[in-house]
């Protein structure tokens, strides 16, 4: 399983459509200073299902959609689609590529789909629970993210762990049932 496009439109610096193609191994994102390079990483959080604006460095939620310039306009929407191999199966859909997509307006309505389908941010997560990728998964681990892993109390860290170990979907599973 890997990332193979990510396409952004009118996601925060991106207003016009952006697509990037990953290649094999590891992908470097480089640029100077405020070019966008955590804007991208935003926008795969984003897309994941993340729900806190400031995991996605914003005060608000809409601050996500492109809010113009001197000499262009704000934009209405933001859009974010990820496809993701899935050559081996490792997400429960019957399909070699799982796209997801998140759309949000300024009035706050939102939009999820999954290859297309309309769909609902429970969907994605469960989509990807146990998988290791995820919003709060061990597959974004961003500047400060090893020393709290490093620093933090066991019972802190054992999430990383039973998500390897595929625990977290029963877990979720066991939680809402609890709840019901
Ligand atoms: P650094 O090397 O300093 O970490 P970076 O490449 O990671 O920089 P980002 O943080 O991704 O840079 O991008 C910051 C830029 O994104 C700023 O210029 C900011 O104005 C712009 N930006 C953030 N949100 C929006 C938005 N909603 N609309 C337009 N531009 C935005
Ligand atoms: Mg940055």
């Amino acid at each position: 399983m890997f990332l193979k496009t990510l396409e952004m439109i009118g996601f925060k610096s991106f207003a016009d459509k952006t697509k990037l193609d990953f290649a094999d191994g590891i992908t470097c994102l480089l640029g100077p200073n405020g070019c966008g390079k955590s804007n991208i990483v935003d926008s795969i959080k984003w897309v994941l299902g993340e729900q806190s604006t400031k995991a996605l460095r914003a005060s608000r939620m809409d601050d996500v959609i492109f809010n113009g310039t001197d000499n262009r306009k704000p934009m209405g929407f933001a859009e974010v689609s990820l496809t993701i191999s899935n050559e081996e199966g490792h997400l429960a859909i019957d399909a070699p590529e799982v796209e997801i997509r998140r759309r949000v307006y300024r009035n706050g309505n939102a939009e999820y789909y999954i290859n297309r389908s309309p769909a609902l941010l429970k969907n994605i997560k469960e989509l990807f629970l146990d998988t290791g990728v995820g919003k709060s998964a061990y597959s974004i681990l961003e500047q400060g993210k090893i020393d709290q892993i490093l620093s933090h109390k066991p019972e802190d860290r054992r999430y990383i762990f039973e998500e390897a170990a595929g625990i977290s979907r029963f877990k979720t599973q066991m939680n809402e049932a609890q709840r019901k």
